[in-house]
């Protein structure tokens, strides 16, 4: 299932084609040939290869017209809760900072169902996917009524996306002084057993890979300071990495400074959680020293900047992290804290914010689609994604800009990527096969799915109001 196409593939005549390579060419009428799950060539539609011209009048190739497009590599989302798609805009958990809206939800999230995960991730990657994303990680911390992370990876392969499978985690519940309700958390020998089960079984640290396994324990505040420094260690033995989340607001902070007498980048040193396979999601409140630590150490930032402003945890220093070092790509976040799910809407975001912030030149479109594109693939570790080069995966996106929203942006289309209303992908080319073809998934039925999503949120939502209504 989801085998690359067997004919060479040739997107051409691109408007603009968007490289993110080491010169950070942009080709006015580019073209691409892909060639199994590499891409093979990329250059001046007119400076097409012999070869491939040739195979493409014997139709031993296809070719793919793209006027008015702007081609580019697909984009990378870094941090995500994927089942929380079955709870956007829950009006108790709408108004929260995040400890309130978490306590809000949880007693909903207890009730999931390994069939709510599969079908969740299914539609989440569905929106990710329309918005330009052919990679994506996914945080899934609780395992409720026999869940397991195997849902979301059997989900990712039906949807055909690469896909960074984190193994989250909570083991402190509040019986314990933690957040989550007892019933949610798990035993520490058995979360590290079940993460080795699952680097067994799915890992493959192969170039070109589609499914990578991460060790993520949920958060400080959800498990033991044990607990992270055994997943550093089994990760290091392994050759996965690490995830979690890091000082996303001032509570968080607090908390570290109250409980373990740290800073949270203190702590995270402390435990092992720094390095080139670690990266942490916000650091909206990570201070100077934890700045500079994350650049000496390569440590990574996912920067979730609608999410950030949802609870209102604040703006994240991210132009004082690049110009440090520190690998930043950007994340969506869970449906939870950002209803929508838009990654190029996610890059807009990320450039206002910051503007915000820190002033009008604090950030530039080119700047956010390098963090968008590039900065995620470092974040995950990966050097075979995120541009458009000879060897690298055949991941690539195309946006159509001759609707009204771009109307009158032509001198600068890569600009207009971001400083316009972002609209949905025409094309997807994920490992080298098409998912989306002009606009339309090429083998997944979304209404189905959406049907099937809808009754399952409601069920999840009503079944928590009325718990005398569940029925067996
Ligand atoms: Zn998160």
């Amino acid at each position: 299932m989801h085998a690359p196409s067997h004919r060479p593939l040739v997107l051409r005549h691109a408007e603009v084609l968007l490289t993110m390579d080491a010169g950070r060419r942009e080709i006015a009428d580019g073209a691409v040939v892909v060639e199994g799950p590499a891409i093979a060539w990329v250059g001046a539609s007119a400076e097409l290869p012999a070869a491939y011209a040739e195979a493409l009048r014997d139709g031993r190739a296809e070719a793919v017209d793209l006027q008015g497009h702007v081609l580019m590599p697909g984009l990378v989302n870094t941090h995500h809760h994927m089942y929380q798609s079955l709870t956007r805009a829950v009006p108790e958990a709408q108004d929260a900072e995040l400890f309130g809206w978490l306590t809000n939800l949880y007693q909903l999230w207890a009730r999931l169902t390994p069939e709510m995960i599969r079908v969740s991730t299914q539609t989440a990657m569905a929106e990710l996917m329309l918005s330009g994303c052919t990679t994506t990680s996914d945080h899934l911390y609780l395992f409720p009524n026999g869940a397991r992370l195997d849902d979301s990876i059997e989900a990712a392969e039906a949807m055909g996306m690469r896909f960074h499978a984190a193994r989250g985690s909570m083991s402190v519940g509040r019986s314990q002084g933690g957040l989550p309700p007892d019933e949610l958390v798990e035993r520490e020998p058995a979360i590290l057993a079940d993460s080795e089960r699952l680097v067994d079984r799915w890992h493959d640290a192969s170039r070109h890979s589609m499914r990578r396994i991460v060790l993520a324990p949920c958060s400080p505040f959800s498990v033991s300071r044990e607990l992270m420094r055994d997943s550093a260690v089994l990760a290091r033995e392994r050759g996965v990495s690490l995830h979690t989340h890091l000082a996303e607001n001032d509570n968080d902070v607090a908390y570290s400074r109250e409980k373990f007498g740290m800073t949270p980048a203190e702590y995270a040193q402390d435990l092992g959680w720094v390095g080139r396979d670690v990266w942490h999601a916000h650091c909206v409140k990570l201070d100077e020293a934890g700045i500079a630590l994350f650049g000496r150490t390569g440590t990574g930032v996912a920067h979730c900047p609608c999410s950030n402003m949802r609870l209102a945890s604040g703006i994240a220093p991210v132009g004082a992290m690049r110009r440090a070092g520190v690998p930043v790509g950007l994340g969506v976040d869970g449906s939870a804290s950002n209803d929508g799910a838009h990654l190029l809407g996610e890059a807009r975001q990320a450039l206002l914010l910051q503007r915000v912030g820190y002033g009008p030149a604090a950030m530039t479109a080119r700047e956010v689609l390098e963090m968008a594109t590039l900065g995620g693939a470092r974040v995950l570790g990966r050097d075979d994604i995120g541009a458009l080069a000879p060897g690298m995966s055949a991941d690539l996106v195309a946006f159509d800009l001759r609707g009204v929203a771009h109307a009158g942006a032509w001198h600068d289309l890569v600009a207009a990527l971001v400083f316009c209303q972002p609209g949905n992908v025409a094309l997807s080319v994920i490992n080298g096969r098409v998912a989306i073809r002009d606009g339309v998934f090429q083998d997944v039925e979304l209404p189905p799915l959406l049907a099937r999503h809808r009754a399952l949120a409601s069920s999840l939502y009503e079944g928590a109001r009325h718990p005398h209504l569940r029925a067996g």
